[in-house]
């Protein structure tokens, strides 16, 4: 059975009351971890804190085990939140950190500390239980603040951006203590809220990808619901091409030539370019967009051959080398985006060679007018 449902959820602040969250409508299931990203001031955090009862719902239902739960106060939901700051009380040890709202809810002495010593062995915090605060990095306070979390045993961890005030080598440590608590855990759900896709796409069962609002009737509602692999393949919009995917999809403006069932020819900088979708709903000669992500790209020999997808001529005009990769920026045409093309290794070529960019119908994705994805008939990894 769903653990957690939303149910029609509208949000309204005062004073100027229009909607923080539109009409969400989602399930996370017994054990699953579940990450709501998206843009700053999209409505994470308020989506979040309707779970953990510190915000109001202004209309629709929130369910937990089938159980309508809009009015269960916070202490009583079975879940247990850590936030950004730490929020620790600094003349506290990490021992009594941890305790303390136990011992406030009366638990007993003994199972208060069997409690605390099983979190810490499982946050590797047992020799710093007699310490301060101040006397821990920014990763093990992070961890106080999730040990306080894992003693009160909830059903739902609720989290949000905990991994925000970390420097970046602490947060993929951290970002890996997370998910291997997760799975330690067995049993209990995971809320986790974020900005960052890489978070996301890294530690989600089912990412929910808010929108933030650039069309009215758009803000605050969910863009799409989906396994990170669904939604690096699938994307169903232009907002969530554009979010998930570092470096970027490429967006390329191009008319379609013709529609079939299993695919679709488009222009593009003169050349016709194939795409496995079907664009049948979108006429003759209208403008689309045709999403290639840089990792997709291959740069080939000059000559086509047969069964190879598509070939694009373009002109080198910057480049990046990682070392394990290489970032390449080309020119396919007048008045067209520059292009971003990922490769393996050091690439061999020089500002203004030639090259011939090598596309694959599987790999490439049309939007319509509307910014909404034509279909995929085939069936991708999920
Ligand atoms: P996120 O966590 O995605 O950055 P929030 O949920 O914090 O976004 O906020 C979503 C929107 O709601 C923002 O526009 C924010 O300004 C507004 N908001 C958040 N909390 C309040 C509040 N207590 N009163 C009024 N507006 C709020
Ligand atoms: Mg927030």
């Amino acid at each position: 059975m769903s653990r957690i449902e939303f149910k029609n959820i509208n949000k309204r602040y005062a004073p100027d009351l229009s909607l923080t969250i539109n009409n969400a409508n989602l399930q996370i299931d017994t054990g699953e971890f579940c990450v709501f990203v998206g843009p700053s001031g999209c409505g994470k955090s308020t989506l979040l804190r309707m779970v953990a009862g510190l915000e109001d719902i202004t209309s629709g239902d929130l369910l937990m085990e089938g159980v309508r739960v809009n009015d269960v106060p916070p202490a009583k939901r079975g879940v247990a939140m850590v936030f950004q700051s730490y929020a620790l009380y600094p003349h506290m040890t990490v021992r009594d950190n941890m305790a303390f709202g136990l011992k406030v809810l009366g638990s007993n002495k003994a199972e208060v500390e069997r409690k605390v010593k099983a979190a810490a062995d499982i946050l590797q915090l047992t020799p710093m239980l007699d310490r301060l605060p101040k006397a821990l990095s920014g990763g093990q306070r992070q961890r106080v603040a999730i040990g306080r979390a894992i003693v009160k045993e909830p059903r739902v961890f609720l989290f949000d951006e905990p991994l925000s005030n970390l420097d970046a080598a602490l947060r993929v440590q951290t970002r890996l203590e997370i998910a291997k608590l997760h799975h330690d855990l067995g049993s209990a759900s995971m809320i986790y809220v974020t900005h960052d896709q890489v978070e996301a796409m890294t530690l989600a069962d089912k990412i929910v990808l808010l929108h933030t609002g650039a069309l009215i009737e758009e803000k605050g509602s969910v863009a799409q619901v989906g396994s990170p692999m669904a939604l690096y393949h699938r994307p169903a919009s232009l907002f969530v091409a554009e979010f998930i995917g570092s470096p970027k999809m490429n967006l390329l403006p191009a008319k379609l030539v013709r529609a079939e069932a299993t695919y679709a020819v488009v222009e593009l900088a003169g050349q016709q370019v194939t795409a496995a979708v079907d664009a049948r709903h979108v006429s003759a000669g209208a403008e689309v967009r045709v999403g290639i992500r840089p990792e997709h790209i291959t740069i080939a020999g000059s000559v086509k051959r047969e069964g190879q997808g598509c070939t694009l001529p373009a002109t080198l005009l910057h480049m990046e080398r990682l070392g394990d990769s290489s970032l390449l920026y080309v020119n396919v045409g007048a008045g067209i985006p520059t292009l971003n093309v990922k490769v393996e290794g050091s690439a061999s070529t020089s500002i203004g060679e030639r090259l011939t960019l090598r596309l694959i119908p599987e790999q490439l994705h049309l939007f319509d007018a509307a910014g909404q994805a034509c279909e995929r008939p085939i069936v991708l990894p999920s």
